[in-house]
């Protein structure tokens, strides 16, 4: 059934879910106008929706879903704890399990806590910087998402009309208090003089620097080796930590992105696809740092929680899902998205449109300006562009390829060469109808 369409299953269940839910679901990245596509079910790189229509899966819930659905070996884990128990106000050795696992691929991380979420992982981040360092200041860079945490959220969506002005006075969402506004030090994306210039003029006060370095909504253009050494040494020199955000940039490699560009951080926050498909975070790095977090000789400096963290549903599938990781994944997912990239690419250039596909291994994302996208600003479509991608985002969709509408896709590994070669299709018909 081509989307939209008056006769849709998910519209009824959309109308219906109004009256519960704010907007029709609870995740706006999810919504989509007139109405978002509830999905049935998904297996392997497929999902189907409610209305019986199947696609590609080429968002795999905004790059969670490396092993796409219903993975048969995740499945098994999860299935062999649930006989178990799901989660107790114990520990387990699950999260030891998976916390030796991680530490082992990350050089950096030589101690970790789970947390449930992405959000909450960078939250704890920021506290145990805050509290290591005695200091109160956070800097990030202008328009990248580390979640819904107040000061993670800080310049998240500048415009033309106001990004002359501070971007650290540009809350995202009303309701931010003047105080976060304060304590955060926004840094331009791939400027490393800017950058340190920003940093020095903070340098009593600031407590990390936190960098993804590929952000999305930067454009998914990775960070060049210049920006992050320059990171890396402002932090030294001013006595502030590094954080690096592997909530998604962990799917770029065997050990993540850190050895990527060749740094180590001082703490490092993942999600996504450490819980194999299930709620997941955690924030790990130098042993001095994450000494904040223990308990074992009276009270931490910084107590942390959660009913639900490190339940071992999560940890088992987590462990299962790396497992599944080897060097050979990573090598194929790569490969296919290098291949599907080029392909977008070339169908760009075949019919003339202004276009470009960025990003790096399994992750891609879609501009449709020929310009150079280097940054937040220069990755900010221009209404005209919007319009394009719009087009070019439905049609893909209706022609059996799910992605975010930003443009953005993420590989799972049971992907085909047929996928792709079908996405690529898709892709090309879709720069087609962009054209007309
Ligand atoms: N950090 C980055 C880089 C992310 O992309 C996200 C989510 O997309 C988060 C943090 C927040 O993770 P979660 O959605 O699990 O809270």
């Amino acid at each position: 059934m081509l989307y939209p369409s008056p006769a849709s299953v998910s519209r009824a269940l959309y109308e219906r879910a109004t009256q519960f839910l704010p907007g029709g679901n609870t995740r706006t990245t999810v919504y989509m106008k007139p109405y978002p596509i509830y999905v049935a079910r998904g297996a392997g790189s497929r999902i189907w929706d409610v209305d019986g229509d199947e696609r590609i899966d080429c968002i795999n819930n905004f790059t969670a879903q490396i092993h796409g659905h219903a993975h048969p070996v995740i499945n098994e884990a999860v299935r062999k704890q649930l006989e178990l128990g799901t989660c107790f106000g114990l520990p387990t050795e699950a999260e030891i399990d998976l916390a030796e696992l991680l530490c082992g691929r990350v050089r950096s991380v030589q101690a970790m806590r789970f947390t449930n979420s992405g959000t909450e992982a960078v939250m704890m981040a920021m506290k145990a910087a805050r509290a290591f360092t005695g200091r109160p200041k956070i800097a990030k860079v202008e328009g990248a998402y580390h979640g819904s945490y107040d000061y993670a959220e800080v310049s998240l969506d500048p415009s033309p009309a106001n990004w002359g002005a501070d971007p650290s006075s540009i809350p995202y969402a009303q309701g931010t208090p003047q105080t976060v506004l304060q304590d955060v030090v926004v840094l331009p994306f791939n400027n490393p003089e800017a950058a340190r210039r920003l940093v020095l003029a903070h340098r009593d006060t600031l407590a990390a620097i936190v960098v993804d370095p590929m952000p999305n909504r930067a454009g998914l253009v990775p960070a060049s080796a210049e920006y992050i050494q320059a990171l890396r040494a402002v932090a030294d020199e001013i006595g502030a930590l590094l954080i690096f955000d592997e909530v998604i940039s962990f799917r770029l490699g065997h050990g993540g992105a850190q050895p990527l560009w060749g740094v180590e951080a001082d703490l490092t926050t993942f999600g996504k696809i450490i819980g194999g498909g299930f709620p997941v975070g955690a924030v790990g790095g130098r042993r001095d740092v994450m000494a904040v977090f223990d308990p074992s000789g009276g009270k931490p400096v910084l107590p942390h929680g959660g009913t639900f963290s490190a339940n071992p549903v999560s940890m088992r599938a987590g462990i299962a899902a790396l497992q599944l990781l080897d060097h050979a994944a990573f090598t194929r997912l790569a490969a296919m998205g290098d291949r599907l990239r080029a392909g977008i690419n070339a169908a760009f250039a075949r019919h003339g449109v202004e276009g470009q596909a960025v990003g790096m291994g399994s992750l891609l994302k879609v501009h449709l300006t020929a310009r150079e996208v280097v940054d937040y600003r220069t990755a900010l479509p221009h209404p005209a562009e919007a319009h394009a991608l719009a087009t070019f985002m439905l049609g893909l969709l209706n022609r059996g390829v799910f992605a975010a509408s930003y443009g953005l896709m993420a590989l799972s590994t049971p992907m085909t060469e047929a996928d792709i070669d079908h996405v690529i299709g898709a892709a090309d018909e879709a720069i087609g109808d962009v054209a007309r």
